[in-house]
């Protein structure tokens, strides 16, 4: 059994409450190790211990601050296999997936911030017969971070490094879902001497944990990424207290496939964009729209692929889908199965749990399932499903392409298949998402914006977007031409 605890003020301490959750390993169903059941008074103790380091860790140089951080990245790359071994234990994903996307990640999130602080600048403006405006740009204090179990410690760490990059110091809380990494990144501050209290790690349920970070009077902002609904719980919680935030959410991706395509390369790079990571990532395309001309050569072509998938032991290197993060969400997404089936949908393959039997008999593994034959308009094309599931259609023009692909309340990231360069431009520009990929998939560079549009999020992350989110611009003007 493996028992983690908070890191709060430099110190591993247990839930306030004394109370303990239990960790599922998704590929077995079993309880493997618990967690500290956190809530109020241990985000208070956070808060005071965040407060009591702000100072300091604000007024340092950002190269004593790149310094820090550099460790940090340093010390998990030294650990980098058992990160990835706990990754995938936690989470389901193959650990070839943790070991080559998640914690290499992880650690280049720390690295690119830690640069970041170095290169940050602020504005200046001249005013002619005045004279100078410039920009401050200060941190805001103590900052919320609320992360999910999709890239755990992805995602927990491009929230954490910009925000530390720019002076301020956190309490950040996994998802209770998966909190194995968050631990061991703790563990990593601890090693190498990481400023105490700079970064404090609570782990808890969203409802008690998070909802203490959302109402905390001190916490000044909040970043989170999850669900679009939890977003909205979290809005009216911290709106009216006027804190920032930063809102990253749900998504109902669209892949708009053009006749003219390079064939080979959209159909291997759509497999990865539908199914990688269980289908459990914000940016997978979960809707297929095919002109209407290559549907049939498709439509066989991927569903060969997709049902040639084998869903495997995480654990084993050769395994390229593993299993879903827990019972719940299983059930949720087999239940979507069931409902497009409902709506009239035909499952061109996959539709099952599968049993791998011996230990990861009672795991949670889904088949990749494509389904065919529904419009736009119902529950499966409309609602976040985030599996291995995705839904195929077809349009006879852009302009019906374009309506497909933006009839849903999401805008967070849309994939365009053409070779006509001009149609790539304008499909861009006229498809509702924050982040669109043309004949590519997940392609990043860290510097770019990133986030959602529509109920898909509020603000960016990403580069200077989040280290502007991250501090407060002052206007300092000087008139000198009296
Ligand atoms: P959730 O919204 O359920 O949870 C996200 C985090 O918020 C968890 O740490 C959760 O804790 C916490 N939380 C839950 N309730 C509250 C609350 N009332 N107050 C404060 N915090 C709370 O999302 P999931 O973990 O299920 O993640 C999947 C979702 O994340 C999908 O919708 C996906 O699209 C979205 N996502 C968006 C991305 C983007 O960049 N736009 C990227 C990746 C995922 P706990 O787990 O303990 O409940």
């Amino acid at each position: 059994m493996k028992r983690i605890r908070n890191y709060i003020g430099g110190t591993f301490a247990d839930a306030a409450s004394g109370g303990w959750i239990p960790n599922v390993q998704p590929a077995t169903g079993k309880v493997y190790g618990d967690i500290p059941d956190s809530g109020a008074e241990d985000i208070d103790r956070a808060v005071e211990a965040a407060k009591a380091a702000l100072d300091e860790w604000s007024r340092l140089r950002p190269e004593e601050r790149f310094r820090h951080m550099m460790n940090v990245a340093e010390g998990i790359r030294t650990r980098l296999e058992e990160f990835a071994q706990a990754e995938s234990v936690d989470n389901g994903k193959p650990v070839r997936l943790a070991r080559g996307v998640d914690i290499p990640r992880a650690v280049q999130n720390f690295e690119f911030y830690a640069s970041a602080a170095l290169h940050f600048g602020s504005e200046s403006h001249y005013t002619e017969n005045l004279g100078i405006n410039y920009t401050l740009r200060r941190p805001l204090g103590v900052v919320g971070c609320i992360s999910p179990w999709n890239l755990p410690l992805y995602l927990f760490t491009w929230k954490i490094a910009p925000a530390l990059a720019t002076g301020n110091t956190v309490v950040a809380k996994p998802s209770e879902i998966t909190p194995m990494t968050a631990y061991l990144l703790s563990e990593v501050l601890d090693e190498v001497g990481f400023p105490k209290g700079v970064l404090n790690v609570v782990h808890g349920l969203g409802a008690s944990a998070g909802d203490a970070i959302s109402h905390h009077p001190d916490i000044a902002a909040i970043s989170f990424t999850g669900g679009t609904e939890t977003g909205k719980r979290i809005l009216s919680v911290a709106g009216p207290q006027l804190k920032k935030l930063s809102l990253e959410l749900g998504g109902k991706n669209p892949n708009l496939i053009f006749a003219d395509c390079d064939f080979d390369a959209m159909l291997r790079t759509t497999v990865r964009s539908s199914f990688e990571n269980q289908g459990q990532i914000c940016l997978c395309g979960s809707r297929i729209l095919v002109e209407s001309s290559l549907y049939d050569q498709f439509k066989e072509a991927f569903v060969e692929k997709a049902s040639r998938m084998k869903v495997g032991d995480p654990s084993d290197e050769n395994t390229r889908t593993g299993a879903v993060v827990s019972q719940a969400h299983m059930e949720k997404v087999l239940g979507y199965i069931e409902l497009a089936k409902r709506e009239g949908g035909k499952i061109l393959c996959g539709g099952e749990r599968v049993r791998l039997g011996g230990e990861l008999e009672n795991g949670f593994f889904i088949q990749p399932t494509v389904i065919e034959g529904l419009g736009q308009n119902c529950r499966t094309n409309q609602e976040e499903i985030f599996g291995p599931v995705v839904t195929l259609d077809r349009f006879d023009s852009e302009e019906e392409a374009l309506e497909k692909a933006n009839s849903t309340e999401y805008g967070l990231s849309a994939t365009v298949w053409t070779r006509d360069l001009a149609r790539a431009h304008r499909v861009a520009e006229r498809v509702e998402a924050g982040i669109v990929w043309v004949n590519t998939w997940l392609a990043r560079d860290l510097r770019t914006p990133f986030g959602g549009m529509k109920n898909s999020g509020m603000g960016r992350e990403g580069g200077f977007e989040a280290m502007r989110f991250f501090t407060e611009p002052k206007n300092v003007c000087i008139q000198y031409d009296v």
